[in-house]
């Protein structure tokens, strides 16, 4: 099946009839093409959606909210084949985008189709000046969304909801890894009622449909989530043009497991943290460090409940571990499993491919535990991004402290204690936009979003997204 570009309401061909070919990581056969979209293709979605501006941003809330709620109704309803869809093109277990990917989905249109109707704005009397001051929050405009491979539509859709839902329309780019659930959003766009031009959905790759999409002098507003060497050089392109910009980038997110904890409860969830998605959330505990006193015991239970995982395809009822999303990443993946070799590293579990029986070219990865002498090697300071985690052991709470932060990223971080005063002092201190303290990846919608340092600008989430899709005018009027 060709997917095709959503510009206006209908699906089309690109311009100059440019494909990519699109992959499924399980048996790494191409399954079908992309288009590979030009300035030209851009131009038209973004010209469908300034005409369509005019109507969606005096749409009325109810309006608005009743359409979005609907989208998030037909996601519901076609959970099994998005989620079907959502497996073959990124690799991930089916069991895992049905209960993880498409429900987060639908959640994103819901919530934000509720959180429209509370968006509220300031208004300051200035006392003894007889003024009053009221600021609207107006629509920008026209606004692009970038997304990324690993949680396909449930971040393309955590960008489109808040931007639709403030009264913009959209030029958005899913990644040109994972498109599929992109173009089978349009239809049910379409059968939701919205207007035509509101969505606008352009294929094809970074630097050339993603750029196209930056550079656009009319397009005033970028919530981008990827890499932070794409982020960086989006914020060039976009800055001197004064674009509004949202980045939502890498990170190294460390775990941090005192000896006070639950212990059962921590090492489960440290099971989820390490390999949920093949360690493709960007929000994975990727760095594991250990109190001194429970290492041995942690790394021996780890490691066991490691080898129970089941690598697998991906539509297998007990499969825990599916394929990576594409052949390169596999690759780089492994290379780090190489260079945390060379400097010293223990590879206590994984660490190999695998073949799974009948689907031999798909590109499936042990889970891999590594133990490493020194938290400034590599493989603890870069970006893996795939089913590999490190451990290793810390004495002291400023000890621990001082490692979490020493990486470039800062998104999340994950602290294992029952100790109250320490978990105040932490958490303080951790320089992440998000820590979880005795859980992983338990999300209220209404929470702000988004990293320090390398892992970002800005934040999404709640009223924040709906803040960053608008533009705050102070009108001020003497009587
Ligand atoms: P990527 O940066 O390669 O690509 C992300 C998107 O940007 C894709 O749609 C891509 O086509 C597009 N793109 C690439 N070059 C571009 C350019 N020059 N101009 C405009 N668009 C361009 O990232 P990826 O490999 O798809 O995703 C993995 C990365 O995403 C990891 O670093 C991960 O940590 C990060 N991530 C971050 C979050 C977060 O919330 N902070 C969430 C998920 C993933």
């Amino acid at each position: 099946m060709d997917i095709q570009n959503y510009i206006n309401g209908n699906f089309q061909n690109p311009i100059q009839n440019n494909w990519i070919d699109n992959y499924n990581p399980s048996n790494g056969a191409i399954y079908s093409q992309i288009p590979n979209s030009t300035t030209e293709d851009v131009e038209e979605a973004y010209k469908a959606a300034k005409i369509a501006f005019k109507q969606w941003c005096t749409t009325t809330l109810e309006e608005r909210s009743r359409i979005m709620l609907k989208i998030s109704e037909l996601i519901e309803a076609n959970l099994d084949r998005l989620a079907e869809a959502e497996s073959k093109d990124n690799g991930k277990p089916v069991a895992l985008a049905k209960m993880i990917d498409i429900p987060r989905a639908s959640s994103n249109f819901r919530f934000f189709a509720n959180a429209l109707t509370q968006f509220a704005s300031e208004s300051h009397e200035s006392v003894g000046q007889n003024a009053i001051n009221y600021t609207l929050r107006q629509p920008i405009g026209v606004v692009g969304c970038i997304s990324p491979w690993n949680l396909p539509l449930y971040l393309f859709s955590w960008k489109i909801a808040p931007a639709i839902a403030a009264g913009n329309c959209v030029v958005a780019k899913p990644s040109e890894v994972t498109p599929m659930t992109a173009y089978l959003l349009g239809e049910l766009c379409n059968e939701a009622g919205l207007p035509k031009g509101v969505l606008n959905i352009v294929h094809g790759l970074g630097t050339t449909t993603g750029q196209a999409i930056v550079e656009h002098p009319g397009i005033k507003a970028i919530s981008f989530t990827g890499g932070t060497a794409t982020g960086a050089h989006i914020a060039k392109v976009a800055a001197p043009m004064f674009k509004k910009l949202s980045l939502e980038l890498g990170g190294k997110n460390p775990n941090i497991i005192f000896a006070d904890c639950d212990y059962d409860d921590m090492l489960k969830t440290t099971v989820r943290s390490s390999f949920a998605n093949q360690g493709q959330i960007c929000l994975c505990g990727s760095r594991i460090f250990i109190e001194e006193s429970i290492y041995e015991k942690f790394k021996v239970d780890f490691v066991e409940r490691i080898k129970t995982l089941k690598v697998g395809h991906p539509s297998e009822a007990d499969t825990k571990v599916g394929a990576l999303v594409s052949k390169p990443h596999l690759e780089k993946v492994m290379r780090y499993i190489d260079i945390a070799k060379e400097e010293g590293g223990t590879v206590l579990c994984g660490g190999n491919k695998v073949t799974v029986e009948g689907y031999e070219n798909g590109y499936y990865l042990e889970p891999t535990v590594i133990e490493v002498p020194t938290d400034d090697c590599r493989v603890n300071q870069e970006e893996i991004f795939g089913p590999v985690v490190t451990i290793m052991p810390f004495k002291t709470e400023d000890e621990v402290l001082q490692m979490a932060n020493k990486v470039k990223y800062g998104l999340s971080a994950t602290l294992w204690t029952n100790d109250l005063k320490r978990t105040m002092r932490m958490t303080k201190q951790l320089e992440a936009g998000i820590v979880w303290v005795n859980t992983w990846l338990m999300r209220d919608l209404r929470t702000p979003f988004g990293g320090v340092k390398n892992s970002g600008v800005g934040r999404e989430g709640g009223f924040e997204a709906l803040r960053f899709f608008t533009e705050a005018k102070n009108v001020c009027i003497k009587y």
